[in-house]
């Protein structure tokens, strides 16, 4: 029997989890050298150029140990808050995770709210200490805060690995210590299948291509399964590993982590956390794996084309984004002024950027963006009920009976020094302060609930600006409550713009128009007139700036002195000006809109 290993890697962003995984590559000869290039694992060109991973390719290697040939399946946690289901199905698939924190930096946020699903799930904890290069190194700090964290592990400071994920240092002790103390799988060959979907992907030839791991039973490239979670039957194609290209194999069994070519084109079918069973009623599992849901967008926006002949074009870009990404939600929308769009849902803020980016870069569109949103339910003095994401959407006031909105539990870690900033910021939000706690000797973590709405937008841009970059936040949600709200509408040179309206609670609805249109005089490009800038509540102005024109010193270049020329010059340039006030209306493009929302 084959000596498995399936393990993960927790880190936050920047951390290094990349370049570790690049060592594990090189040290168990799973590239060859002149292919290796750096991140190898990291495969969309867009994740390389904006050093985020939002998934990194599993891989399967091989390493020699003691006379032992041992297999060893590494897959991916995504780093970012707006994936933490996926980061909680990848930990269901693994019995070990190496708990990666940068000695400069500090755990993060983030890092400890994966943690703690991963000690929660059972799995064995490997902390390691990484960038012990770096002269600014803080590894005596960095273990305290480990300590501290895994003290129902009873985590003694000798278990703690100190690497450079750069120069290699330590890292074939720390490959050895993932086998000497992560479990190997149970193995249970003989029991109906359960396979744990814990990615799936859309390949333009084979359809999707689910990336699983075996609980129980085995798998063959031509089995008939069925998909408990969807409900859903196919004929699997083919199964295999990664190494970390696809490698064909007769059957994966109990304990691997591979692929199953599973036969279907819909992505839905195959969603992640789904258990694959057998169609044959008698060879099926009882129960499928726990822990399965649904994709649950959070941040909701409508989306544009700047023209509408494009519009085929968005709905195609959308369907094939959504071959790829079960959590995309959209569905089409119709707006008076910006014509048809899409209604389109994601799991946050980053999952929405992403999505946009590659809409214009990938298929070469432009897009007006509504402000995004969180979802609001809404029930009608009717009795019935609805759910709004749009300004659009909303409801005649009078005929709403209650509104309701997510609140989360807010959790961000600092260090003292950084304690007041914080505070001072959380007071500009809604919400109820909890409690402070102390994570190793130097720093903090904050408790906080808030509405999720007003954290969707700025407020981590926020929180970075005002600890200097060093604090970080994760968030859970807690339930709906009730909210009073309000339509805010935003009107540029006297027109209304759709695109730029917003819900908000009643009793900021004064301080969100003043700033929304002082952001909005700040960002908006210069026009060749002046622009008014106004909020408006139910038709009354409440908030007005004006954008400057955009002058031309036409006087430039000429000689002092002749002043009835510059006169005649200036005045000439003003009823231009007038002329093109008359016919001025404002455009405002992709970049201007995200900055408003940002
Ligand atoms: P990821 O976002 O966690 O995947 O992090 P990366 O692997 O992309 O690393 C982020 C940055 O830190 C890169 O510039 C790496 O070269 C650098 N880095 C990673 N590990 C080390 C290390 O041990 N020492 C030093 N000095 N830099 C490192
Ligand atoms: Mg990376």
């Amino acid at each position: 029997m084959k000596s498995i290993r399936n393990f993960v890697i927790i880190a936050h962003i920047d951390h290094g989890k990349s370049t570790l995984a690049d060592r594990f590559l090189e040290l168990t000869h799973s590239i060859e050298k002149r292919k290796m290039q750096e991140q190898y694992l990291d495969q969309m060109d867009l994740e390389r150029e904006r050093g985020i991973t939002i998934k990194m390719q599993p891989v399967t290697m091989r390493y020699e140990d003691g006379g032992e040939d041992y297999t060893l399946n590494l897959i991916d946690t995504p780093g970012h808050v707006d994936f933490s289901y996926e980061v909680s199905r990848s930990l269901a698939a693994v019995e070990g995770a190496i708990l990666l924190v940068d000695a400069t930096n500090g755990i993060q946020a983030q890092t400890v709210a994966h943690l703690s699903v991963a000690i929660e799930q059972g799995l064995k904890i490997i902390p390691a200490i990484n960038k012990i290069d770096l002269p600014q190194a803080q590894v005596k700090e960095v273990e305290e805060e480990i300590l501290s964290l895994l003290i129902s592990m009873d985590c003694d400071v000798n278990e703690i690995y100190k690497i450079s994920a750069k120069t290699g240092e330590g890292i074939e002790d720390l490959l050895q210590g993932v086998i000497k103390e992560v479990p190997k799988p149970e193995h249970k060959p003989d029991e109906p299948l359960r396979a744990l979907i814990f990615d799936s992907i859309y390949d333009d030839f084979r359809g999707v291509i689910s990336y699983a791991r075996i609980k129980e039973g085995k798998i063959k490239g031509t089995d008939k399964i069925y998909f408990m979670g969807s409900k859903e039957k196919s004929e699997a194609k083919e199964v295999g590993i990664f190494t970390p290209q696809y490698k064909k194999k007769e059957v994966l069994e109990s304990g691997d982590i591979g692929y199953i070519v599973s036969g279907t084109k819909e992505i839905e079918t195959a969603g992640i956390g789904d258990t694959i069973t057998f169609q044959e009623e008698k060879r099926r599992a009882e129960s499928p794996i726990p822990g399965y849901r649904q994709p649950q967008a959070v941040v909701f926006s409508t989306i544009f084309p700047t023209s509408d002949s494009n519009y085929d074009d968005l709905r195609d870009a959308f369907d094939k984004l959504k071959l790829n990404d079960a959590s995309l939600y959209f569905e089409p929308e119709h707006s008076a002024v910006l014509g048809r769009g899409l209604k389109a849902g994601f799991l946050g803020m980053l999952h929405m950027e992403i999505i946009l980016e590659r809409l214009e870069r990938e298929h070469d569109l432009e897009l007006i963006v509504t402000a995004p949103s969180v979802a609001y339910d809404v029930k009608l003095t009717s009795g019935e009920s609805e759910t709004v994401f749009t300004p659009s959407q909303y409801p005649d006031p009078s005929t709403i009976e209650e509104v309701k909105e997510p609140w989360v539990h807010l959790k961000i870690i600092v260090s003292p020094d950084y304690m007041n900033n914080v505070m001072s910021l959380l007071k500009t939000i809604r919400g109820e302060y909890k409690d402070t706690e102390y994570i190793g000797t130097g720093r903090l973590r904050i408790n906080y609930e808030t509405p999720l709405a007003e954290i969707i937008s700025d407020f981590y841009d926020n929180l970075k600006n005002v600890t200097s970059g060093f604090g970080s936040m994760a968030y859970e949600f807690i339930d709906k409550r009730e909210v009073d709200l309000v339509k805010l509408d935003i009107l540029l040179a006297g027109d209304e713009v759709p695109a730029l309206a917003r819900l908000v609670p009643k009793d900021e609805a004064d301080k969100s128009g003043r700033k929304l249109v002082e952001k909005i005089k700040k960002v908006l490009p210069p026009e060749q007139f002046a622009v008014a800038i106004q909020a408006a509540i139910g038709g009354k102005i409440i908030a007005r700036e004006t954008k400057s024109a955009l002058r031309k010193d036409v006087t430039a270049g000429m000689y002092g002195g002749d002043y009835t020329r510059k006169r005649k010059l200036l005045e000439k340039q003003k009823k231009g000006k007038k002329r093109m006030k008359k016919e001025g209306s404002v455009d405002l493009d992709t970049d201007t809109m995200m900055k408003i929302f940002q």
